[in-house]
């Protein structure tokens, strides 16, 4: 469990801070098409943050080349940075990425990652911010 303080917000709220596009990731737990976001090749030096309420969730130097199609990091940046949630929709057992402050929808986790840890956090684009280290 996390101790950094968390933030709620009514849907209709949400609907009015984020874009259409980042509500449907965020709220409804979309995705977007592979290998149309943002982030999917950004190699610079820096620190993901939550575009729902500004968590910091990963490091680039944690981040890899998964071939997937979206950013894909081997770790998260600290322990209580998401939660995780089992997610069984669309016929498959996945394991859901959660912000651990907004509870915003992130993407999955998966255990066919790089050593060592074994671990894929594969994460919707849409969902990120990113702040380049100066
Ligand atoms: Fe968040």
């Amino acid at each position: 469990m996390t101790n950094k303080k968390r933030v709620i917000r009514s849907e209709s709220v949400w609907k009015t801070i984020l874009t259409p596009e980042e509500y449907n990731v965020l709220r409804k737990k979309g995705t977007e098409p592979p290998f149309t976001g943002k982030f999917v090749n950004n190699k610079d030096d820096g620190v993901y943050l939550c575009v729902g309420c500004g968590n910091p969730l990963f490091n680039s130097d944690k981040k890899f080349d998964s071939g997937s199609g979206w950013p894909s990091f081997r770790a998260v940046l600290s322990e209580d940075s998401v939660n995780l949630k089992l997610d069984s929709s669309l016929g498959m057992v996945r394991t859901e990425v959660l912000c651990s402050v907004c509870g915003s929808h992130l993407g999955h986790v998966f255990n066919d990652g790089p050593k060592p840890t074994g671990l894929r956090y594969c994460i919707n684009s849409i969902a990120l911010k990113f702040e380049k280290k100066k």
